[in-house]
């Protein structure tokens, strides 16, 4: 129609083109399997990303293949972050703590033709490779060296050359990344992340209410980047101009401080697990390493209990609580404070902080209970169903499994939520996690964040075990801080005057580990299996 828009497709080669012409000399710092760092800026990534896209092509990559890699953190893997796209191809990142099953699972199923792996990582790629038909393997690290059957990433950009890079621009539609769900239940699935869906959502991320993430920050995603496009952080970093630090493989918590400490970082992104690693360092140390004051950073992925947030205020950084998921690319909601709540007492402001926030724009939420959807009265719990630019409308390759779609056309995350008048979400309980005793609902979650706000805690995980009377009861298992101690009666009598009376789990039992998934969330059907037999007494 006349009078209308220029018809402007929202592509990452457009991110890139940005970054290039006016954020060349910002700059990229990685740290390698040496631990030295190295240092580069947008105009080398946006050079070597193109001779990326020209040496795929010679090998055959063609627009809308997949091209997958294994890798951790660090500036090649952001050059496929960019280079893959930029030739229309898709950059599939593969989890490397899966199982090698999984692996050859995932490979298969998305057909990947060409994978690039670190060589510090080619251990996991012995687990599944033969039991796959992809059609080149190219080795990422710092050295070129010749391996049987497999290319070398540097000895492959040192023949490509990036002027015979012939641009192509895709449409906003077209697949440009993907990654697949952690599956703790059933076969991973593929979510295919379009151009348009990583442009609006690394606006919407740098928004000052999102994550605020703007030309003058220093950003480094522990997130891996084999994890949900590391929350998309190095797309909204290069949208905005923001310089990058990538952790490599050094995800340890002194590590990970003295990056902060050298490169002045302003802003980072992780799971609870990193920070927990993080707080155990700072307690010990608490003026070794000169972090930027108010450093900011997002805490996602499992619930951020409210002690850790408190924890972190008293050194100084902030803790900034999201809530995402693989479908969702990932970024649904933020917990900023909303203006009515200033003047609120310290603790309703932590209460919010704690809660997983409120959607980003353009993210819309609903939650559905037993008799529909659910009054956003802050008590009523129900699954949260999202909709939005950068939320999957169907899985790869199993475009007829819509059981997790509903009619009109939302995603249902599988989350059990209730959602306050302010419209702060509060995640009360994965679905296939709930506990329910004597038909009514209780939240392992928030049973979880009250445990680990005792100071003998590391970790906690509650879990639903079968019981005669009530048919399933809450059970703790905890993990204590190193040289802690605490006993039963002790960290239940801790949770009593926060909780209701039947809430209070059963019995506590202890561990030295609690076991993970490849995302880093707690397994809880490996913890069910363990104390199936555990029959609870105490109501
Ligand atoms: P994944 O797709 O592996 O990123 O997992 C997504 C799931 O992680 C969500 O559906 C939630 O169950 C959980 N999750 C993500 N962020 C949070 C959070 N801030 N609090 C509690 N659970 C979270």
């Amino acid at each position: 129609m006349k009078g209308l828009m220029m018809e402007y497709d929202l592509t990452i080669p457009a991110i890139l083109r940005r970054a290039e012409s006016l954020f060349a000399d910002k700059s990229i710092v990685s740290r390698l399997p040496d631990r030295s760092l190295h240092r580069y800026t947008y105009a080398d990534l946006g050079r070597r990303a193109r001779s990326l896209a020209v040496a795929l092509k010679d090998l055959g990559v063609q627009p809308g293949d997949r091209v997958a890699t294994l890798a951790w953190n660090h500036h090649q893997h952001l050059e496929a972050y960019f280079g893959v796209p930029l030739l229309g191809a898709v950059v599939h990142t593969l989890n490397i703590r899966l199982s090698g099953e999984d692996l050859a699972y995932i490979v298969a199923n998305a057909g990947d033709k060409v994978l690039l792996v670190d060589e510090t990582l080619l251990p996991v790629i012995e687990k599944f490779r033969a039991n796959v038909s992809l059609e080149r393997i190219v080795v990422m690290s710092s050295t070129a060296r010749p391996r049987e059957g497999m290319l070398d990433y540097e000895t492959l950009m040192a023949s490509s050359d990036a002027s015979r890079f012939e641009p192509r621009e895709p449409k906003e539609n077209d697949a440009a990344a993907m990654c697949y769900s952690s599956g703790t239940t059933g076969r991973p699935k593929g979510v295919l992340y379009s151009h348009r869906a990583i442009a609006l959502h690394s606006m919407a991320s740098a928004m000052a209410d999102t994550l605020a993430i703007s030309e003058g920050d220093v950003v480094l995603p522990v997130v891996p980047m084999f994890h949900v496009n590391a929350w998309g952080l190095p797309y909204t970093c290069a949208l905005v101009g923001a310089a990058q630090v990538l952790p490599g493989p050094y995800l340890d918590g002194e590590s990970l401080l003295d990056l902060f400490a050298r490169e002045r970082v302003t802003f980072t992104a992780g799971v609870p697990t990193i920070w927990f690693g993080i707080l155990a360092a700072l307690d010990k140390a608490p003026d070794r390493w000169a972090l930027r004051p108010g450093m900011r950073m997002v805490v996602g992925g499992s619930a951020a209990p409210r002690s850790l947030i408190e924890r972190f205020d008293k050194h100084g950084l902030r803790v900034l609580h999201a809530w995402g998921m693989t479908e969702t690319t990932p970024l649904g909601s933020v917990a900023f404070v909303r203006s009515s709540l200033v003047g609120a007492s310290e603790d309703e402001v932590y209460t919010v902080r704690a809660k997983q926030g409120l959607p980003v724009a353009f993210v819309e939420v609903r939650a559905r209970g037993e008799n529909g959807l659910v009054p956003h009265d802050g008590v009523a719990m129900g699954e949260l169903e999202v909709r939005g630019p950068w939320v999957a409308g169907s899985y790869f390759s199993a475009p007829d499994d819509q059981g997790r779609f509903t009619d009109d056309g939302w995603f249902k995350t599988g989350d059990i939520v209730s959602i306050d008048p302010l419209g702060y979400i509060e995640i009360k309980d994965r679905s296939k996690d709930l506990i329910k005793s004597g038909g009514e609902w209780i939240s392992s979650v928030a049973l979880e964040n009250a445990l680990m706000g005792h100071p003998a805690v590391a970790e906690a995980a509650v879990i639903a075990v079968p019981h005669p009377k009530w048919q399933e009861r809450p059970l703790a298992v905890v993990m204590l801080r190193e040289g802690q101690k605490a006993t039963e009666e002790e960290l239940l009598e801790f949770l009593r005057p926060s909780v209701a009376r039947f809430w209070v789990p059963d019995a506590v039992v202890f561990t030295d580990a609690i076991p993970r998934n490849a995302t880093g969330k707690f397994l809880k059907s490996a913890l069910r299996d363990r104390y199936r037999e555990h029959v609870p007494t105490r109501i």
